[in-house]
């Protein structure tokens, strides 16, 4: 089958990656606008679970994946003087450049095509050349608005405003830092992804961003601003910046995720807010069920409508729960009045994934101080 794929992101190469493997014969070309050594931001994070997901659907590029990763298993809440941490929660990261480049090398030892420097406009002529076309060209995907009529998309995009740095601060967990300050109250989303590197995410909300002027401020002093109201937690250490610009979220969602022969992966699909972590793994996860599609049928509308039936229940899912923790950080400055065991029970719960049974499994010992806490508050209040 003749199959061209747009973005060479982790969902277009891994499905380029499972369907050649499954068929030497498949002619696959990706087309990625960047080129090999490009990307944007710093580590991506994968629990315990997807790895054996993607052990089972690659092993070589999973043995690569996880020959150097970071791995941590406690949540920890940092708020005012106090740090809590909630154990039991089984994480990795690996630098999303790190991951790019194992997937590309994967590609190109199975023999599939990467045209770098290529810049797709003209969606239709190479939906016209091939049996397939995979859109998998990201949050901003040029194929879903070439193809809006048929998909139908929906955007929605969110009020917080969030900055995606790096530090050579090392956060042993995912770290869950605010601050609050005159102008309002700063979340710090951190964890470390190599042994030098950890992501830092800087969220706040349109009053906070206003209020602060950084509609205004240039790169370098915005930096140096967020150096200071993290100085306690950065320990010395700068901000590293990779073009690094706010933005705001935007929630995509899709009617309709595939037409005749054309379907979306990925970002280009659905995003989940960052908060939750998954939208690397999301993405590679529509490969692996648009791949077993094609295991199960040849027909590529019939794999196309059976992808679509079975993998868009566990996509809202996932929404959903990204949707509630997504809501509460929008909410964090009423949050952070909390006395900080409420305020860590309350990021813990926040999904609605995780449920007091869970918690106490995951961590017994946490579970009991909040306990004892709420036992005599309640019975203060009596
Ligand atoms: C602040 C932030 C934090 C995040 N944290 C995490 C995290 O901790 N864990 C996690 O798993 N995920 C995280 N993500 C999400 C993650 O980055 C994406 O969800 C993931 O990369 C989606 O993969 P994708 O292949 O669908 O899209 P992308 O990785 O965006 O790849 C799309 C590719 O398509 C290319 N492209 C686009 N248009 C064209 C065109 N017209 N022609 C040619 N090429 C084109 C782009 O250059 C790009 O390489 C985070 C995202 C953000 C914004």
């Amino acid at each position: 089958m003749k199959i061209n794929i747009i973005g060479g992101g982790p969902a277009g190469m891994y499905f380029a990656i499972l369907m050649k493997k499954a068929d030497a014969g498949h002619e696959l070309t990706i087309y990625e606008r960047n080129g090999p050594d490009d990307t944007f931001g710093w580590g991506v994070v994968f629990s315990g679970k997807t790895l054996a997901t993607l052990r089972t659907a690659d092993e070589p590029s999973h043995t690569e994946i996880t020959r150097d990763f970071q791995g941590w298993d406690n949540v920890d809440v940092v708020c005012r003087r106090e740090k809590i941490s909630i154990h039991g929660n089984s994480f990795s990261g690996i630098a999303r450049l790190r991951l790019l480049k194992i997937l590309q090398a994967r590609c190109e030892q199975l023999g599939v095509t990467i045209n770098f420097r290529t810049e797709v406009s003209n969606i239709e002529s190479l939906r016209r050349d091939c049996e397939l076309l995979i859109g998998a060209d990201g949050v901003n995907s040029t194929t879903r608005q070439a193809f809006a009529k048929q998909f139908k998309p929906n955007l929605s995009v969110r009020p917080n405003k969030y900055i995606w740095y790096g530090t050579n601060q090392l956060f042993h967990g995912l770290t869950l830092t605010f601050r609050e300050t005159s102008a309002g109250v700063f979340a710090a989303h951190s964890y470390k992804f190599n042994r030098t590197t950890s992501t830092f995410i800087v969220e706040c909300d349109p009053q906070t961003w206003e209020a602060t002027g950084f509609g205004a401020m240039a790169d370098d002093a915005t930096r140096a601003y967020l150096e200071k109201v993290f100085r306690d937690d950065l320990n010395g250490h700068s901000l590293l910046s990779n073009n690094s610009k706010w933005v705001n979220f935007v929630l995509v969602k899709n009617a309709h995720w595939q037409f005749e022969n054309v379907v979306l992966l990925g970002d280009a699909l659905h995003t989940a807010h960052f908060s939750i972590g998954s939208g690397t793994k999301l993405a590679m996860e529509d490969a692996i069920a648009l791949n077993e599609s094609f295991a199960a049928t040849r027909d590529v509308r019939a794999a196309l409508r059976q992808f679509e039936a079975e993998r868009r229940p566990v996509i809202e899912d996932y929404q959903a729960a990204a949707y509630e923790s997504m809501l509460w950080f929008e909410k964090a400055a009423r949050y952070v009045r909390l006395p900080p065991l409420e305020l860590a029970f309350s990021l813990m719960m926040r999904s609605g994934r995780v449920d007091r049974e869970e918690l106490r499994k995951r961590d017994p010992e946490f579970m009991a101080q909040f306990e004892d806490v709420e036992a005599y508050r309640r019975r203060a209040n009596t």
